[in-house]
């Protein structure tokens, strides 16, 4: 599984081990955003379909 990557230059997350703007050498970034981000878009989409389900 690859980890989300984030170059400092270019402030930019990527799956690659260097930048493709910049082609500097990303960094891992803290996993904790990358699942906060996860589980925002999960509830979104278990509130959106149980506001489905009340209709
Ligand atoms: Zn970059």
């Amino acid at each position: 599984m690859n980890r989300i990557r984030f170059c400092r230059e270019c402030n930019r997350y990527t799956l690659k081990k260097t930048c493709p703007e910049c082609t500097k050498e990303t960094e891992i970034n803290s996993p904790q955003k990358y699942s906060t981000d996860e589980t925002i878009a999960y509830y979104r989409r278990k509130l959106k379909k149980a506001g489905l389900d009340k209709t």
